[in-house]
């Protein structure tokens, strides 16, 4: 596939959905598709799907037109997901995707197996919005689909820093700029901007984290407990594990929070040394070689010296 536009031929009703617990590149890049769709294809009957996307993502135009669930039995022509890994995280309308004639899927998960009729799964990419915009026509990426674009590319290159940014990632950023929107606000408001509680748990956190393996890697974890006194769901702890990553010396972050009781939801982050995508999907889960994730059943311990043995195996691989 080289333009969106190949696979829109005779495409009457579309459906676009991202991932579970949607983050800023995948909230990104399915509103982004969805506003070109909006307006250059009138004719195509568009839906989107997002699991309660953060109210940081308001400046997005058409945001509050997002379904959270799904809708009874649909049979669309076409299903496309964007920033998706896996078939299993596609949500909340994973059923229409098992039903639609044709599917899509646009990514840049190195773990992305390919599970859609099409796939264009960029693993050398930043951003699934990034991946997206490849596929647009330019004159058509106007300053609304440009804003939604760009606000995924700065969510998950961690505003234009971690080593997956790359002149490209650079170059599209500054075309996109040239639309007109308010780029510090979209950076300032969606990314750095915290509620005084999101502030005083990632201080908690940080100051119960524990280094291991002679300082190589940090952990920080919440457990429910403590998250219901601060009355904070995961989209609150969102930042943590990168700040955890900072911490000099540091080669593995890892932090974890239990959604159930004894499940718990890992996130991880590498200064380079260590593949924590290897790590991921060795538990079942997936990401990138520098930011991945997984769910674990078990208690704190175990879950910590489980994904800790394999940080230390790969740690030990390199110095053999
Ligand atoms: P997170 O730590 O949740 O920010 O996730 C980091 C990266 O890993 C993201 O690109 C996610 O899409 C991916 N990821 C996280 N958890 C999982 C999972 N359980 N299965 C597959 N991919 C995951
Ligand atoms: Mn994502
Ligand atoms: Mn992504």
């Amino acid at each position: 596939m080289n333009n969106i536009s190949e696979v829109l031929e005779q495409v009457k009703t579309m459906a676009i959905s991202g991932h579970i617990r949607p983050d800023g590149d995948c909230v990104g890049s399915c509103m982004a598709l969805y506003l070109y769709i909006k307006e250059w294809y009138p004719d195509i009957q568009v839906d989107i799907y997002l699991d309660h996307p953060k109210p940081v993502f308001g400046h997005i135009d058409r945001i509050d037109e997002i379904k959270t669930e799904a809708e009874g039995k649909k049979e669309y022509d076409l299903f496309v997901t964007c920033d998706v890994s896996a078939k299993e995280r596609i949500a909340p309308a994973g059923e229409y995707f098992e039903s639609a004639k044709k599917t899509v899927c646009i990514d840049h998960h190195i773990s992305n197996p390919g599970f859609a009729d099409i796939n264009y799964i960029r693993g050398d990419i930043s951003s699934a919005s990034e991946v997206l915009y490849g596929l647009l026509d330019k004159e058509k990426v106007n300053r609304s689909v440009a804003a939604s674009i760009y606000t995924g590319m700065a969510h998950d290159t961690g505003v234009f820093q971690y080593s997956s940014t790359t002149p490209e990632t650079m170059c599209i950023a500054g075309e996109l700029m040239k639309t007109g929107f308010n780029f510090s606000r979209i950076i300032d408001e969606s990314f750095y901007q915290k509620t005084y509680i999101q502030n005083q748990v990632m201080g908690r956190v940080l100051a119960e984290s524990i280094m291991l393996q002679n300082g190589k890697c940090i952990v920080g974890y919440m457990k429910k407990k403590d998250m219901d006194f601060y009355g904070v769901d995961g989209k609150d702890l969102d930042g943590i594990v990168s700040q955890l990553r900072l911490t000099q010396g540091v080669e593995v972050a890892l932090f974890l929070y239990e959604t159930e009781s004894q499940i718990f939801k890992v996130s991880m982050r590498s200064n380079g040394k260590v593949d924590v995508s290897r790590i991921a999907v060795f538990f079942g889960g997936g990401g990138h070689t520098r930011a991945a994730g997984c769910d674990l059943r078990g208690s704190m311990y175990d879950v910590v010296n489980n994904i800790t043995a394999q940080i230390e195996k790969q740690l030990q691989e390199q110095e053999d």
